[in-house]
């Protein structure tokens, strides 16, 4: 199966975008016209551009408000075509992509439709040029891609075929049967696209939210599975608008069309158990288990403070690294390291992004397999030099530049620790607080980033994302997802503001980039953790009064309860019998801080709760710069 993307996904000038195409591993292209008709050179250079990175150009797109015109429309519809004909003689490219006509000229009937097609196909094939026939899912008189197969099969000409394109079919919720009854030799090509359901018309839809599959949530699943029945094994590119993609990195954008690709295909055949031609075997996603370690990299001012933050959390001093500046807290399976070392990865990570969590250790089942299967999906395995008898644990690039660590018990059967690290004996004083776990790990990041690290998470972990949710910061709107695994033994929860006011975005600007902005740890006593926290000398995020007077209010909480929630700065919620407890530390110098939860058969995050949590911190926070004028 020969893999593109169209040049209309990337943002930059066309050489910028051929060159991350290639970059990212594409070996076809197509040119979208407007690309074509803003770059400053011939077709021929462009042919000449794209042999030397390797790329074939496989279409040429788009050729609108052909079919079905009335004279003398009709006349120099035929005309236009054969100017395209002449550019992609010049490109070396041999198909053109027609969209069903969108004209109020065009008089539809589906023969009328079909000669058109046969006509434009013999003027196409005398050249060795081929046309395909794309059905938008607003075309004026084909807007089905049944209706648009019809008059391919019409048209019964062997230089005109059908084009597939998952958008259009599923956002109108066509049925996906009659596709697997398509001949394969018919279909020139495929374009895969997702989105995010939403109630729009399907124009808007499709110009600004489309996104490569696995980053929305249209069944482009059960398209690929129709199709994979048909035979098909031809082009399949993608050809995305996207907001988002045209506001981010080419490079990174393309590299991610490449990812989807592979993840997509890999999922197609472990669903059919039907081989995909071309697709290297990979392995599984990996299964987490849970959150081994999460690492910060601190200057010495800012270590004490996180370290008496964490004495006051109840954690304790539990090892000290064999040969560097770097310390290992504890409490119950909650493994904080704090790394002060003034050479190597996390230091020069400090030195870009001032103290901050630089890493994250997942325990999976085979952190080999893991880092095998991030290689087949483009990342770049990280490695650093070890010490002497001092364990390499695998790690790929994440959010912000951070690492993520795969740790599996093959390496050190008994646990990582033993190895890097001296024991210490337990401290005396500070008592733990009833912290057992971590519960989750919020990363904020560019507006522009979600999809590239929802797609990272989901493509190489065995984890599910939830709905985007809108949270309202006094700032603005910041838009929140979750990937968790289904037990929940990994939850990591995605936040991006377009606003530079939400906490969000001033978190983003004081760590210079994405980052982990909160880690919430699990209790499975609120009321004795925070008792506990408050006798160490916490200080807590203070709540509004208002909060407890309406929770009175919407609950049957009794007022004993209610006081009892006041006096600990406790936020609540509910979801059926389900409850969830929540408090907040508050925020280090770097926008950092804890968060202790406790959940009661509870699944969700206190989404009701977020406004009310941002509001008091934003009440707390340094007033951000104002803005130049
Ligand atoms: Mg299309
Ligand atoms: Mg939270």
């Amino acid at each position: 199966m020969q893999t593109a993307i169209a040049t209309v996904c990337l943002s930059g000038t066309l050489p910028e975008k051929l060159e991350a195409i290639a970059a990212a591993q594409f070996k076809g292209v197509e040119i979208f016209e407007n690309d074509l008709l803003s770059f400053n050179g011939t077709p021929t250079d462009v042919r000449r551009m794209a042999a030397g990175l390797g790329l074939d150009i496989v279409a040429f797109q788009p050729f609108r408000d052909f079919e079905g015109m009335p004279e003398p429309q009709r006349s120099k519809a035929f005309s236009r075509a054969e100017r395209k004909f002449d550019v992609m003689e010049e490109l070396g490219c041999g198909l053109l992509l027609v969209c069903s006509n969108v004209s109020h000229d065009s008089l539809g009937g589906i023969d009328r439709a079909a000669a058109d097609f046969r006509e434009l196909g013999e003027r196409a094939g005398k050249r060795g040029l081929r046309v395909g026939y794309e059905a938008l899912a607003w075309g004026r008189h084909v807007n089905d891609y049944r209706d648009a197969w019809e008059v391919v099969r019409r048209a019964d000409h062997p230089s005109v075929g059908l084009i597939l394109d998952s958008f259009h079919v599923l956002v109108r919720r066509t049925d996906l049967s009659p596709m697997r009854a398509i001949p394969k030799e018919r279909i020139v090509l495929v374009q895969v696209a997702d989105a995010p359901l939403l109630e729009m018309d399907y124009l808007s839809w499709s110009r600004h939210y489309r996104s490569f599959p696995g980053q929305g949530e249209l069944p482009v699943d059960a398209f690929m599975t129709a199709l994979q029945a048909t035979g098909y094994d031809g082009l399949l590119s993608h050809e995305i608008f996207s907001d988002r993609f045209r506001a981010g990195s080419a490079r990174s954008v393309a590299i991610d069309g490449q990812r989807s690709l592979v993840f997509m295909l890999d999922e197609l055949r472990r669903r059919t158990g039907v081989p995909v031609p071309g697709l290297p075997a990979l392995p599984p996603r990996a299964t987490c288990t849970g959150v081994e370690f999460v690492e910060f990299a601190m200057d010495d001012a800012a270590a004490a403070d996180l370290e008496k933050l964490l004495a006051g959390l109840g954690f304790t001093k539990a090892g000290r690294h064999k040969s560097k500046d770097v310390d290992r807290l504890r409490q119950g399976d909650v493994n904080i390291v704090v790394n002060r070392e003034k050479e190597g990865f996390a230091h020069s990570f400090n030195v870009t992004h001032g103290s901050s969590v630089c890493a994250i250790a997942l325990r999976v089942d085979d952190a080999s397999a893991a880092v095998e299967r991030a290689v087949h999906l483009l990342h770049q395995p990280f490695r650093q030099g070890v010490g002497p008898g001092e364990l390499e644990i695998p790690a790929v690039r994440g959010l912000g530049g951070s690492l993520v660590y795969f740790v599996d018990r093959k390496r050190a059967p008994s646990g990582i620790w033993d190895v890097d690290f001296d024991p210490l004996p337990p401290e005396p004083g500070a008592p733990e607080a009833g912290i057992v776990r971590f519960d989750h790990i919020s990363q904020s990041m560019h507006d522009q980033e979600m999809l590239t690290w929802l797609l990272f998470y989901t493509s190489l972990l065995d984890v599910r994302k939830t709905r985007v949710q809108d949270v309202l910061d006094p700032g603005g709107i910041v838009q929140s997802q979750v990937v968790a695994t289904e037990d929940g033994a990994l939850r990591l929860v995605l936040n991006a503001s377009q606003s530079e006011r939400t906490l969000a975005s001033r978190f983003l600007n004081a760590l210079f980039g994405s980052g982990v902005q909160h880690i919430a740890l699990a209790t499975d006593d609120i009321f004795g953790t925070v008792e506990r926290l408050r006798a160490n000398g916490v200080d807590l995020l203070p709540i509004p009064l208002n909060y407890y007077d309406d929770l009175e209010a919407r609950t049957d909480l009794s007022p004993e309860d209610i006081e009892r929630l006041r006096d600990g700065r406790i936020l609540y919620d509910r979801d059926g019998s389900a409850e969830y407890f929540q408090v907040y530390t508050r925020t280090l110098e770097n926008g950092f801080f804890f968060e202790v939860v406790e959940r009661r058969n509870y699944s969700g995050f206190g989404a009701v709760n977020a406004p009310i949590r941002l509001a008091a911190q934003t009440m707390l926070a340094p007033h951000p710069a104002m803005p130049r004028v």
